[in-house]
């Protein structure tokens, strides 16, 4: 079975089960929900995976490379390393066969059963021959399996609500993060912005800004709020 189906049926799939029946059977804390997705939208996707780790954007501190790369990987959607590898594939081959989750195939499709489908080569593995050589990098790509059940775990302990909070996150931002592929690319290989729900994806919704440019800041007007910038030029070396 290909490596990302095994991570879908084995870390995606139980914890978001988990998200909807503990939300409803224990409840959610509001406040804690909230920061657990700007954390692991805005800290963890927006500025660690995607501009960090992907597009190596800008320079930072090996704490917070830990701390985006935890974070990250709290999105259940995988490592910093098998991230960067499929973003890397959509970057070169956008919206073409060769895109990992074009709409061109379907809005299912881009949304969430390319994991199934997907299939890395030793091409797409030399892409992120960058990544594989840091050992941090590395050692948070192999603990992407057991950290968010971790997470949970010690939340579960300090407070069931907690616990089914940051889960509901998890599950929200995996959403959010599956919706960027088939809603910001259409299927006739059009890209888009949404400068309003820019703020609440940490400016990953700035799509067409970032295809067109590859600046570290996805902003080119002063509406478009990328949010994930502004945590860039506090954490930047
Ligand atoms: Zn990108
Ligand atoms: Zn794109």
């Amino acid at each position: 079975m290909r490596a990302s189906a095994v991570y879908a049926l084995a870390i995606h799939a139980p914890i978001s089960i988990f998200a909807i029946v503990g939300a409803y059977m224990l409840g959610i804390d509001l406040p804690t929900f909230l920061v657990s997705v700007f954390l692991i939208q805005t800290v963890g996707i927006s500025v660690g995976f995607h501009r960090y780790f992907s597009h190596k954007g800008f320079e930072t501190s090996e704490l917070m490379k830990i701390v985006m790369g935890y974070l990250g990987t709290l999105a259940i959607i995988g490592g910093p390393i098998s991230w960067s590898l499929v973003h890397r594939q959509h970057h070169k081959h956008s919206d073409t066969d060769l895109d990992p989750h074009s709409p061109k195939h379907g809005f299912v499709h881009s949304a969430y059963s390319w994991v199934y489908t997907f299939n890395v080569t030793p091409k797409m593995l030399a892409s992120v021959k960058d990544l594989y050589k840091d050992n941090i990098t590395l050692t948070i790509e192999k603990l992407s399996f057991i950290l968010p059940y971790v997470t949970l775990v010690i939340a579960y302990f300090l407070s069931p609500v907690v616990c089914a909070s940051i889960a509901l996150a998890m599950f929200t931002v995996f959403l959010m993060e599956t919706s960027l592929n088939c809603l910001f690319h259409s299927p006739t290989g059009k890209v888009y912005n949404s400068a309003l729900l820019s703020p609440v994806f940490g400016g990953s919704c700035l799509h067409k800004n970032h295809h067109e440019s590859y600046s570290v800041n996805f902003s080119k007007a002063w509406y478009q709020l990328d949010t994930g910038y502004w945590i860039i030029k506090l954490i930047r070396k």
